[in-house]
C-alpha cells in the first residue's frame, strides 16, 4: 500500500525521525514500541489497561498462534483483533525466529522448514506460503516477510547463505496473497558484515514493501556489533516507508536505534522482567523491587511515574505480593513497565518534535 507512511520530521543532528503509520485499525506516531503479546495475550495486562497505558501496536508471534490453537480456528472467530478483543493495530511476525530458536529437528529444505513442536514434537511445515497463508488467516495490519534468522556467531560464509535464503524466501512472500487491509514488511539479514547488511538490503528494497525491518539482531551480539548492524542497512533502505528493528530492545538500544533513523521497536523485556520482581524507572535503570532492598520502601516503584501502579502502591506491598506469588503483583509490575516504555518512546516522539533530541539522551543511562 504506498503511502503508508508519513514523515513528520527530520532530527537535525541525528538519523531520528519522527512520523505516522498508516494501517487499517489506526494510525501508529513513531518512534513506537510494540509490546509483546506472544500467544495473542500481552502477558498479565489486559487490552483495556494497554488502551489507557497509551499502547498503539501490539505484536503477536505466528508460531505459538499456529501451534496453538491453531489460525484456523483464529480466523474462524474473525480474526486475531476479534479474537483477542484489541481493535488497534497488530503486528505478526513470521514464525521463522521461532522455528529457528525453539523447534525442534529442523531440516531447512528449499521452500521453508521442516520442524518438531516444542510443545509435543509434533511434525510440521513452515515457509514463505504457509507464513503468508497463517498470517492472514490472523488479519494482522503488519505482516512480515518469512526469512531466516541467521544466528550469532555465523561466519561471514554462513551468513551470506542465509542472505541468499532469506532473498528467494522473501520474494516467495512477496508473492503470496494477503487481505487487502494489510501491510508487509521485508527483513534485512547479514549478521554482523556490513556488505552482507548492504548486498540484503538492496536485495530487499528491490521487492518494493511497505515497511523494513532488519533482523538478525539482539540475538546474543554484543551492542556495538547491533549498532553497527544498523549502521551498514539504513542507508539503503527508502526514507518514506517504516523501519523496525526486530526484538530490540534496553531503553538506552532503543535511543540508539531511532538516532540511527528506526522507527518501530518490540521487545518482551518490559513483561519478562516484570515476571522476575524487576521494574524499569525514570532514566531506564533496573530496580529490583522483589529485593530487600525494598521491604520498607513505601514510596512508589517510580515517583516520576503516573500509572496505576505508581499512583496506587508502594514498593513494599508489591514486593510483598511477589513474595507471596499474588498474581497482582506480576501484574502491576507489567502494567508499570509498559507504562514506562510508552512514556519513553513519548519523550523521544516529543524531544524529535522540539528539537531537543541529542540533550534527552544524556537523561538515559
Ligand atoms: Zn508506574
Amino acid at each position: 500500500m504506498a503511502g503508508c507512511f508519513e514523515l513528520l520530521r527530520r532530527d537535525a543532528s541525528s538519523r531520528a525521525r519522527r512520523g505516522v503509520l498508516h494501517t487499517a485499525h489506526g494510525d501508529v506516531q513513531t518512534p513506537v514500541f510494540m509490546p509483546v503479546g506472544t500467544r495473542g495475550s500481552v502477558k498479565a495486562v489486559s487490552p483495556r489497561e494497554l488502551d489507557e497505558l497509551g499502547a498503539q501496536i501490539i505484536l503477536g508471534n505466528t508460531y505459538h498462534l499456529f501451534l496453538r490453537p491453531g489460525s484456523e480456528l483464529i480466523a474462524e472467530a474473525g480474526g486475531l483483533h476479534r479474537f483477542a478483543a484489541w481493535n488497534k493495530p497488530i503486528l505478526t511476525d513470521s514464525g521463522g525466529f521461532q522455528v529457528f530458536s525453539l523447534a525442534n529437528l529442523r531440516k531447512l529444505e528449499p521452500d521453508g522448514v521442516r520442524f518438531a513442536s516444542h510443545i509435543d514434537g509434533t511434525r510440521f511445515f513452515l515457509g514463505p506460503r504457509e507464513s503468508m497463508k497463517i498470517q492472514r488467516d490472523l488479519g494482522s495490519d503488519i505482516v512480515m516477510a518469512f526469512d531466516e534468522c541467521t544466528p550469532y556467531p555465523a561466519t561471514m560464509e554462513q551468513a551470506a547463505k542465509s542472505v541468499a535464503l532469506t532473498t528467494r524466501w522473501e520474494t516467495m512472500s512477496r508473492e503470496q496473497p494477503l487481505g487487502s487491509h494489510q501491510l508487509r514488511f521485508g527483513i534485512v539479514q547479514g549478521s554482523v558484515y556490513p556488505e552482507l547488511r548492504e548486498r540484503s538490503a538492496r536485495a530487499i528494497t528491490a521487492l518494493d514493501f511497505d515497511g523494513y525491518a532488519i533482523g538478525g539482531v539482539s540475538v546474543g551480539e554484543p551492542e556495538p556489533e547491533q549498532f553497527k548492524a544498523v549502521e551498514a542497512a539504513e542507508p539503503f533502505l527508502p526514507e518514506d516507508r517504516p523501519r523496525y528493528l526486530m526484538g530490540v530492545g534496553t531503553p538506552r538500544q532503543i535511543y540508539e536505534g531511532v538516532k540511527r533513523g528506526i522507527d518501530m521497536f518490540d521487545c518482551v523485556m518490559p513483561t519478562r522482567l516484570a515476571r522476575h520482581g524487576t521494574a524499569f524507572v525514570t532514566g531506564g535503570a533496573t530496580l529490583a523491587v522483589k529485593g530487600a532492598k525494598c521491604r520498607e520502601d513505601f514510596g512508589p516503584i517510580d515517583e516520576k511515574c503516573s500509572c496505576y501502579a505508581c499512583r496506587n502502591f508502594s514498593r513494599a506491598y508489591i514486593r510483598h505480593l511477589l513474595n507471596v506469588n499474588e498474581i497482582l503483583g506480576v501484574r502491576l509490575l507489567s502494567i508499570h513497565n509498559i507504562a514506562y516504555f510508552m512514556n519513553l518512546m513519548k519523550e523521544i516522539r516529543q524531544a524529535i518534535a522540539d528539537g531537543t533530541f541529542l540533550q534527552y539522551g544524556s537523561t538515559l543511562i
